[in-house]
């Protein structure tokens, strides 16, 4: 151990670092040379190593005086320190990777002991609704199979008169520690008790209603309140309608997702409703008055002379509420599509011809704009 390098050094800091000083350049340090990095760079391996036992040592006061005092030879078990070598394999690594790592990676773990109380787990399902119910919002009522704790043993589980014993496995902690060979010496991991599931303990005698759950499932109505503008996919959360909580714990949720039929007429994108309206040639040409469906019933456009195939108009404020405030609404746009008729009588057809020949004949004359404009009023009416 004559060649190892001084924890300081490693690190990159000076004798008088602060803990936060330690920390940011072990940071920087472990981001560079993480083994998740670095795959199969074994250089990389040895300075992260070499990062995490400089920090584990100086982020410890006491084991950082020893060191300050000492060197090396505090932990190395060759004596100097009066208080004893340090064995570096007892150290709990987790610790350290949770706090340093646990907003670095992302991940973080969970020591959460599960035999204290535990909020129950969420529960989803789904509900159909119209085009309009999700427009103006909708209460629905749905019929669920909910868990409750079983009124034979009170959710213990456990037949009455018996209880439930200790699980001898984790002593009724809910958890066990494994110590495991890794990079840096064992490093101990906590895992969820496989005998008894995290609750800490195990029934032998179970009750005969629950099977030994501490719950009872029966169908229960539920009403959902839907409100206006929600949108295909979204989800309602009721609050502590979801899986029963464990050891006095809190109800879990219940999420609804809502999903919502196709309309026949209208599509709609965000806030804002799409739908297209014929109109008719004469129309298009003189303009008038045409009825367009919204959903707030039928409302009276009035198309301009000359309206083009294709054109869309804005109804302002005919769209979808906000979720957020129902005063606030979207718009409707409607694309205006001019028919072509099909099926003409021939009386039709010679009326179209000759207004044909009338629309040639000014091309060709450049005359009598007036006589042609009145020939047109009266073809269409
Ligand atoms: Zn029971
Ligand atoms: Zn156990």
């Amino acid at each position: 151990m004559a060649d190892k390098r001084d924890y300081y050094e490693v690190l990159g800091v000076g004798r008088t670092a602060t803990d936060d000083e330690l920390k940011k350049a072990y940071r920087q340090l472990a981001k560079k040379y993480h083994p998740d990095t670095n795959p199969g760079d074994k250089e990389a391996e040895a300075k992260f190593k070499e990062a995490s036992e400089a920090y584990a040592i100086l982020s410890d006061a006491d084991k950082r005086r020893q060191y300050d005092q000492f060197g090396h030879s505090a932990f190395d078990g060759s004596g100097g320190a009066g208080a004893g070598g340090f064995d570096f394999s007892s150290m709990d690594m987790g610790d350290i990777f949770g706090d340093i790592f646990g907003d670095l990676f992302g991940g973080g773990r969970s020591r959460r002991a599960n035999n204290g109380p535990m909020q129950g787990a969420n529960l989803r399902t789904a509900v159909r609704i119209s085009f309009e119910e999700a427009v103006f919002g909708v209460e629905k009522e749905l019929e669920l199979n909910l868990k409750d704790e079983c009124g034979t043993c009170h959710g213990t589980g456990a037949k009455p008169g018996t209880s439930a014993d200790t699980c001898q496995k984790c002593g009724g902690k809910g958890q066990v520690v494994y110590t495991q060979q890794s990079l840096f010496g064992m490093v101990r991991n906590v895992q969820t008790c496989p005998d008894c599931k995290g609750t800490g303990k195990i029934i032998k005698d179970k009750c005969a209603d629950c099977y030994g759950t501490g719950f009872i499932s029966s169908k229960k109505k539920i009403k959902v309140s839907i409100p206006a503008g929600i949108d295909g996919g979204q989800s309602v959360r009721i609050r502590s309608k979801g899986e029963p909580g464990t050891n006095g714990g809190p109800r879990g949720d219940l999420l609804v997702e809502v999903e919502v039929s196709r309309h026949p007429i209208f599509q709609r994108q965000d806030y804002d409703i799409y739908s297209t309206a014929p109109i008719s040639y004469p129309t298009a040409v003189l303009g008038g008055d045409i009825k367009i469906s919204t959903v707030d019933g039928d409302v009276i456009y009035n198309v301009k002379p000359g309206t083009q195939t294709d054109t869309k108009v804005r109804l302002r404020e005919k769209g979808v509420p906000s979720l957020r405030n129902k005063a606030v609404r979207g718009d409707h746009y409607v694309t205006l599509v001019v028919q072509v008729p099909t099926n003409l009588n021939s009386e039709q057809k010679d009326l179209l011809k000759k207004y044909d020949d009338a629309l040639t004949g000014k091309s060709e004359h450049g005359t009598e704009t007036s006589e042609n404009d009145k020939g047109k009023k009266k073809f269409w009416k």
